[in-house]
């Protein structure tokens, strides 16, 4: 990206507006302006003939891609990360499945390592290994445990700011006093793996947890008598529900039906295995054997989804395309939804002074270009 870059003829779409025949003006990196009509000079001019530019893609879960599994080392999760921004993911956080506390311990530094050559690696988000066996999914039972000093201590001694997200169940033994804890850290606690109702998912709440991991995965479905986590999370302004939109992980209807109910609080993202954008076929995830026929991931029994092999740019074309939602609302599903969660004020719109983080799109919604700032 050259110092002084102008994109024109295109139309501008983030959460907050969706303007036809606009600009924008990049400058060292950053957006500059945004505007319609009389453009300004600039060293580099793209005409972009109408298509559509939005704010880079934030994926805040997400295990792999390209064939490559994030937790192969340095390597794989730099090709895993680059297989996602061809499809406009810009900003990822590494998702790291329940393993036994030494591997997750070298697998932390593997993303260390890789997020210093890599702006768009934000850290990571370690699903687990605080989950409940009775819903662990796809994660190793062996690899479970309690919320109590060894995986605090993990937290606690990684490289500053490289842990971002940790998803807990909240019935577990200490799970609550962790929750003040990791919050305490400036980490973002996520509801998720979990068998909690929707008392103890408010409770979880009170303490700080902000996030629903893959809202209705993994959890108690929303019941009329027994309303579980979901509706607990929908109704409180803090939380983010994250949302697996691959037609396979939850039904079309009940995703409109959270995207609707609570707009801006949901957040697309991919729960991505190594298979995403790459062939079908044999797979590990963590120390799991995944078989994947048609895009589907599922365990050797069959049965359990193992991840998904979707990308970001197919689940903002599915909810435009397939349930109808408005281009900007989409498009702020995948970020400035997942910004906000993070609390990260330089991505997510397309604004002056944020990072010119870009997504040129068809008018399908199929992703043309992709542009990652490199300023960090
Ligand atoms: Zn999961």
């Amino acid at each position: 990206m050259t110092a002084d870059l102008l994109l024109t003829g295109a139309r501008v779409v983030d959460a907050r507006r969706d303007l036809p025949d606009a600009w924008v003006r990049v400058h060292n990196g950053l957006i500059a302006e945004v505007g319609t009509g009389l453009a300004p000079r600039a060293s580099e001019r793209i005409d972009l003939g109408g298509a559509t530019l939005t704010p880079g893609l934030i994926d805040l879960h997400v295990h792999g891609g390209g064939g490559h599994a994030f937790d192969d080392g340095t390597d794989a999760i730099t090709a895993g990360v680059a297989a996602h921004r061809r499809h406009g993911t810009t900003a990822t956080l590494v998702s790291l499945v329940s393993s036994p506390l030494d591997v997750l311990r070298r697998q932390l530094t593997h993303v260390a390592v890789a997020r210093r050559s890599d702006p768009a690696i934000l850290g990571v988000h370690l699903e687990g290994p605080c989950l409940s066996p009775a819903r662990r999914g796809a994660h190793d039972p062996g690899a479970l445990a309690l919320p109590d000093g060894p995986v605090l201590d993990l937290v606690r001694d990684a490289e500053p700011g490289l842990v971002r997200q940790v998803t807990l169940a909240p019935e577990l033994p200490g799970a609550l006093d962790a929750i003040t804890e990791l919050t305490a850290l400036g980490i973002r606690v996520a509801i998720g793996h979990t068998e909690a109702d929707y008392a103890l998912t408010r409770e979880a709440i009170a303490r700080g947890a902000t996030l629903l991991t893959h809202a209705l995965n993994a959890m108690p479905a929303i019941g009329h008598r027994l309303p579980g986590p979901v509706p607990a999370a929908l109704e409180d302004d803090r939380v983010t529900l994250e949302l697996i939109l691959d037609g396979v992980h939850v039904h079309p209807a009940v995703a409109r039906m959270l995207l609707t109910s609570a707009p801006r609080r949901v957040a697309l993202i991919t729960d991505a295995m190594a298979a995403a954008a790459h062939a079908d076929g044999a797979y590990r995830l963590g120390e799991l054997d995944v078989h994947v026929a048609d895009g589907r991931a599922l365990l050797d029994d069959g049965v359990t989804i193992a991840g998904s092999t979707l990308t970001l740019d197919r689940a903002v074309r599915a909810a435009i395309v397939d349930l109808g939602l408005a281009a900007s609302d989409a498009v702020g599903a995948a970020t400035s939804v997942p910004a906000a969660a993070l609390g990260d004020p330089a991505r997510g719109l397309l604004e002056s002074g944020m990072r010119a983080d870009l997504v040129a799109w068809d008018a399908d919604w199929r992703v043309r270009k992709v542009w990652l700032s490199p300023s960090s």
